[in-house]
């Protein structure tokens, strides 16, 4: 019988996770890792709170994953695609995993990632004990991210754009509840220091800016999925993330054989520990599938 063939488009947690199931199955696998290879993890630094791993970086995890893939033999390719038709044509199946990225504004806070600056409290808060920080947005993220600071910083501070919240009534009462001051109509404009060490935001519509001494930078205002190259292909939702969950088959998309996991789809819980999940639960669904309809 000829090796069925697979390609999965990512290589963050969720890719590798599927492409070490589909390889060990024995299921030709290519895995396309795209311009960020290993995903949003190699931007972290320890890895604190993924099950079974102590003492490693982001990088150093997404390593050994990568290393794991290929030694049942999945084969990365360092490129980018942008066909899926193409794909459809070339393998039996596809798994699509490209993963989200958190959206920037680009006033100089990329210069800090690991120096003061994250995107994601439940990975860093720990770090931030007695530490004066501030999390930027007002949507239900923004207020986890306050709160799970609050177990550790001296003092948390929201930044929000606007006069109002977009996050959930249950999430407002919370916060309302807790020792996070909110700052209104204020916009991050800059950062200063070897660390963060000074923001400068701007408040309503003046352009007057005002230095806030900071220890810490959270951003959370939302993320971007990376299926721009989709747009046509009918399968995204509003916000441009993979709908799933098609004609019983929890991870595969509408197009038949086309399956998808990771961040990608999930604007819920964005864990590399539930990305990998859902890539397992992708290559086994794929297994079966393709046993039922592939020769
Ligand atoms: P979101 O709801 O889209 O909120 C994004 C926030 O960032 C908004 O306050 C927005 O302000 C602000 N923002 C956007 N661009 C900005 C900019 N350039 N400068 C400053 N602020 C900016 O995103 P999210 O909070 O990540 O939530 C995403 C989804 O996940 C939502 O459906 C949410 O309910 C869900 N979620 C749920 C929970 C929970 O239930 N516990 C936890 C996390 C996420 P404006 O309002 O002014 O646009």
């Amino acid at each position: 019988m000829q090796k069925h063939k697979i390609a999965i488009v990512g290589s963050g947690p969720a890719g590798l996770a599927a492409g070490i199931y589909t390889s060990r199955a024995e299921i030709e696998t290519k895995i396309y890792a795209g311009l960020e290879p290993g995903g949003q993890l190699t931007k972290t630094t320890e890895i604190e709170n993924y099950p079974g791993v102590i003492g490693k970086t982001g990088p150093e995890l997404m390593a050994e994953m990568t290393k794991q893939a290929q030694k049942f033999g999945a084969e990365i390719i360092y490129e980018e695609v942008s066909d899926l038709v193409k794909l459809r044509e070339s393998y039996d199946a596809v798994i699509l995993a490209m993963g989200a990225s958190p959206r920037l504004l680009g006033v100089g806070e990329e210069n800090y990632w690991g120096k003061g600056f994250s995107t994601c409290a439940v990975c860093d808060a720990a770090f931030y004990r007695g530490k004066n920080v501030y999390v930027v947005g007002g949507g239900d993220s923004a207020i986890e991210d306050a709160l799970a600071l609050t177990k550790f910083a001296s003092k948390v501070t929201m930044l929000v754009r606007s006069d109002k919240l977009r996050a959930s009534v249950a999430m407002q009462r919370r916060l309302e509840q807790s020792e996070v001051e909110v700052k209104w109509n204020t916009q991050v404009v800059g950062v200063e220091g070897e660390r963060v060490e000074t923001l400068l935001v701007t408040q309503g519509d003046s352009d007057t800016v005002t230095r806030l001494p900071a220890e810490g930078l959270f951003f959370a205002i939302g993320h971007i999925p990376a299926t721009k190259w989709l747009e046509n292909e009918g399968i995204l939702d509003e916000n441009g993330y993979v709908v799933v969950n098609h004609e019983g088959w929890p991870t595969m998309t509408k197009i038949p054989g086309v399956f998808a996991a990771g961040d990608c789809v999930d604007h819920r819980y964005r864990q590399a520990a539930t990305a990998v999940g859902m890539g397992v639960s992708a290559a086994l669904d794929i297994e079966r599938w393709m046993n039922e309809n592939t020769k």
